[in-house]
């Protein structure tokens, strides 16, 4: 089996490179706003009011967490 100059994968008919890095880097930061957002927005739905000055930190591990569960999907 002839393997693909590029990324040593084996070079079926069907073979398509795995994606570019930056293309990877732009995933992983989209993935990673949309995790902020996303516990911001729960953050809001449990705390409307904004008395527990926890945005920050929900968005860091919203976006953490996102950015893992892209990784183990994409792996
Ligand atoms: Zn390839």
């Amino acid at each position: 089996m002839a393997t693909c100059p590029r990324c040593k994968g084996h070079l079926t008919d069907g073979h398509r490179c795995p994606r570019r890095p930056a293309i990877v880097a732009l995933e992983i930061a989209a993935s990673g706003v949309a995790g902020g957002l996303a516990s911001l927005l729960l953050l809001g739905l449990f705390d409307p009011h904004g008395e527990t000055q926890m945005d920050a930190l929900a968005v860091s591990i919203g976006a953490l967490a996102a950015i893992g569960i892209n990784r183990l999907v994409r792996s």
